[in-house]
């Protein structure tokens, strides 16, 4: 299982903004849609950063209410790690685990193509486990 088959079941529809676009409004974005994270890009659609509703509830608390008018590039996290579709589950696990992160962009050819997010891994790993078993359920039973 990698990235690629992950995508393939969820779709690669990513919720962004622009780095100009208030705070305010990636909350609102963040909210209506559901998600825990939202991805800032260029107009070349090339990954410049991201913001999760963490980096909004830490802003509100250090900077005050003030802070959701400010542009969402004040408060990003500018150093993203990514992944590429050929990313096993094993290496997400991985890279969440090791950066304290739930979301993880995919770049293909320098452009977002893609997000997983903890929960995607876990469902994943999941179904992968149980086929394990049973797997080996069916070999001890027939063995
Ligand atoms: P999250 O777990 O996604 O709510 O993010 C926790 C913190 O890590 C926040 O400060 C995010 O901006 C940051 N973050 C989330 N995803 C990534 C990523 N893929 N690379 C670097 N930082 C990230």
């Amino acid at each position: 299982m990698n990235v690629a088959a992950i995508l393939k079941a969820k779709g690669r529809l990513v919720t962004t903004a622009r780095a100009e676009d208030s705070i305010e409004d990636v909350a609102r974005k963040i909210a209506a849609k559901r998600i825990g994270a939202l991805v800032v890009v260029n107009e070349a659609g090339a990954v410049q950063g991201i913001v999760s509703e963490r980096d909004i509830v830490r802003g509100i608390g250090e900077k005050g209410i003030d802070i959701l008018r400010r542009p969402v590039s004040d408060l990003m996290t500018k150093n993203v790690v990514t992944c590429s579709e050929q990313h096993s589950l094993d290496e997400m696990m991985g890279v969440m685990t090791q950066g304290r992160f739930r979301h993880v962009p995919v770049v293909v050819d320098g452009k977002l193509a893609g997000i997983i997010s903890i929960g995607d891994v876990v469902k994943h790993h999941i179904a992968a486990v149980q086929l394990e078993v049973t797997a080996m359920r069916e070999y001890l039973a027939t063995g």
